[in-house]
């Protein structure tokens, strides 16, 4: 897929430059061209002044004394004047003998035209430009004639040749350039998407082996309880705390994958306000001081009062309880649990610490990404899906903080929050934590 994508990318690519380079070259070589051109035609126009005061003085008719014909003729032929009477009939050219009847007569077609022109004649290249004159004979009769100034522009046809194919060459040169470029540009463009394309279908393959379990388990246990339609609820109770369990656990994942997704799309928006973080911590620990009575752990606090960040209240919370619940998870009975909360700067510090089973270390970096989970069987029977430690990370990305989590094997884990004060609105996306 990546490699059509790729191919496609770089098929526009070289299309849209070609047709730049095209265009550029075209506009050079068109605007050297009409530069070197105007200026032949410049001097044609001087020439036909003079020709047309000669005329009326009769002093073109005047052939030039070293004029004749000479080898190769037309590259070194001077400007010629070719006389034409208003019926077309051939005068004279000037300087004499320039041109065979054949050849004159070849730009008799071009008579009367209004502005100067390029016209091959044998093989070379002449600008042309024709002039209506009236010319007063002695005996008093005005005719109107044409003279065509003629000059060979061999020279100037071959420099703008070369200028074409220099051009062309460049254009050609520039299109293999732009397609190496192309390719090696697409492919690092596509770098980062085919990434998160990865993880997307991980994400997506990941959820549905999340997902399938909790429903083949709510589907083995629907099939018992519908082996004995006469049972009452009080002889399957256990079946159907199961199924409960289950759909319990399974709402707890599909909310988990919906705030990653909604994430990731940034269809999340932070309701942003003054929250006391001080205040969300106190109302945990008291949460949780019975719960960790319950599993035999003790509960302390460090909580420096009247903390306030600028932040979403809800997700804030859901932050802490990840992290609460993770101490409490993963920390056996006769543990403790440590939590504190101090001004840091223009940061807040808030450290979770356990001394419970700990991550190993090959296991540290990976704890925030979706899905990983260090101890599959504990993490499952504790009913995780290793999606809590990525919304963490999500929520205090979005609050412009830092999480990072520190542990030894065996002895405990620390998790350490950096919030800054003043927060912006917006939710961003999670990044590498996927
Ligand atoms: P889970 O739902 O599996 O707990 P999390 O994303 O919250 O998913 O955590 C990912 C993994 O990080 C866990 O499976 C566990 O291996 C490890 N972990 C997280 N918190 C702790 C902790 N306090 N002590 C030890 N391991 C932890």
């Amino acid at each position: 897929m990546f490699k059509r994508i790729r191919f496609r990318l770089v098929l526009v690519n070289t299309i849209v430059f070609s047709a730049i380079l095209v265009f550029i070259c075209a506009i050079l070589y068109g605007f050297t061209r009409e530069q070197v051109l105007g200026r032949i035609d410049r001097s044609l126009y001087s020439s036909a002044h003079s020709a047309e005061r000669g005329m009326i003085s009769r002093s073109l008719y005047r052939p030039e004394p070293d004029a004749g014909p000479a080898a190769p003729r037309f590259g070194q032929l001077p400007t010629t004047y070719l006389v034409w009477s208003d019926r077309g009939t051939f005068i004279e050219q000037v300087p004499i003998g320039q041109f065979t009847s054949v050849e004159y007569n070849l730009f008799r077609k071009h008579l009367n035209l209004t502005r100067p022109f390029t016209t091959a004649v044998q093989g070379h290249s002449f600008r042309v430009l024709d002039v209506p004159i009236r010319v007063e004979t002695p005996d008093g009769a005005v005719h109107g004639m044409t003279v065509q100034v003629v000059r060979n522009i061999d020279e100037t046809q071959h420099e703008l040749a070369i200028l074409f194919w220099i051009i062309l060459a460049t254009i050609g040169v520039g299109l293999f350039m732009v397609m190496g470029a192309g390719l090696f540009l697409a492919g690092r463009a596509l770098v980062p998407i085919r990434k998160a394309w990865e993880r997307q279908q991980n994400f997506v393959s990941d959820a549905s082996h999340e997902l399938r379990t909790p429903l083949a388990v709510i589907q083995g246990q629907s099939e018992l309880l519908l082996r004995h339609p006469d049972h009452t609820v009080e002889e399957e109770a256990g079946n159907v705390a199961t199924i409960y369990e289950e759909a319990r656990r399974m709402r707890k994942l599909v909310d988990s994958l919906l705030t990653l997704a909604r994430a990731d799309s940034n269809q999340l928006e932070l309701n942003v306000q003054t929250v006391q973080l001080s205040g969300i911590l106190q109302s945990l620990t008291d949460m949780f001081t019975l719960l960790s009575e319950q599993r035999d752990l003790s509960l302390s606090f460090d909580l420096e009062p009247a903390i306030d960040v600028t932040g979403d209240e809800d997700r804030l919370r859901q932050l802490m309880l990840i992290l609460f619940d993770n101490a409490v998870k993963y920390t056996p009975a006769g543990g403790s649990i440590f939590v504190s909360c101090h001004r840091k700067g223009n940061a807040v510090e808030i450290e979770v610490r356990d001394t419970g089973v700990g991550i190993a270390p090959q296991d540290l970096p990976h704890v925030f990404d979706r899905f990983y989970r260090g101890d599959k069987a504990r993490s499952r029977a504790n009913g995780g899906a290793g999606l809590g430690l990525a919304i963490a990370h999500w929520i205090v990305q979005a609050h412009h903080g830092k999480i990072s989590a520190s542990s030894t094997l065996g002895v405990g884990t620390k998790f350490q929050v950096l919030l800054p004060t003043r927060t912006t609105g917006r939710a961003q996306s999670p990044s590498p934590a996927n």
